[in-house]
């Protein structure tokens, strides 16, 4: 599904990406590529990606812009027909969003930022048990959100594509994105 159009979805860790987009995905039929999944599969299948990123994944550092960009896009490219693909995690950095505008440009019709309080975020993780959930590596996956997200999200946000959505309610997202879906469909009409 080269051509299809993207919805990225983003929050920090613990905000529920992978439960938002599974429910989205069910709901419209949505396709599903999350980078920290594909990146967990690479490292469990021992693959020569999977032995290269193991050591940042595990320490909760971001692996770097352009192995995050490969398997992304190798990801999308092997997912079945759908209206469009929900992109959990991916970009994470103004780098990756670059990159994937110069390889599908005009392609993101929505950035939704699942926004949540840090207690509940800590509360949460504390009761998952993956092996970059311990305390150093998840002080890092957060900090990692505030200095390489935060900046990605004002890029969608300066090009008019970023609604924040509160993650504590299961249908924000899903609302924001029919919402989004409607206008197009609207202003199409009435070209
Ligand atoms: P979380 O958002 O809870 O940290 P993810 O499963 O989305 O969990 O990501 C887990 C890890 O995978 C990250 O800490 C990072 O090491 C790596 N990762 C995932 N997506 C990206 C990305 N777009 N760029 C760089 N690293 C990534």
């Amino acid at each position: 599904m080269a051509g299809s159009p993207l919805v990225v979805i983003a929050g920090p860790p613990g905000s529920g990406k992978g439960t938002q987009c599974a429910r989205l995905g069910e709901q419209l039929g949505f396709s599903h590529v999350s980078t920290g999944d594909a990146l967990r599969d690479e490292i469990e299948r021992g693959t020569r990606m999977g032995r290269h990123v193991r050591a940042w994944v595990n320490s909760g550092r971001l692996v770097p812009d352009r192995v995050a960009v490969e398997v992304v896009l190798d990801r999308l490219d092997t997912q079945p027909e759908a209206p469009a693909a929900l992109l959990d995690g991916f970009p994470r950095t103004v780098a990756q969003g670059e990159a994937l505008e110069h390889l599908r440009p005009g392609a993101v019709e929505l950035a939704i930022a699942l926004v949540v309080p840090r207690a509940t975020l800590v509360r949460r993780l504390a009761l998952r048990n993956r092996d970059d959930d311990h305390s150093r590596a998840l002080g890092c996956r957060l900090a990692a959100f505030e200095q390489e997200t935060r900046p990605m999200l004002a890029w969608f946000a300066a090009r008019g594509l970023l609604v924040e959505v509160d993650g504590d309610q299961p249908d924000a997202a899903s609302a924001a994105l029919v919402a989004r879906l409607m206008a197009g469909i609207c202003a199409a009409s009435e070209a």
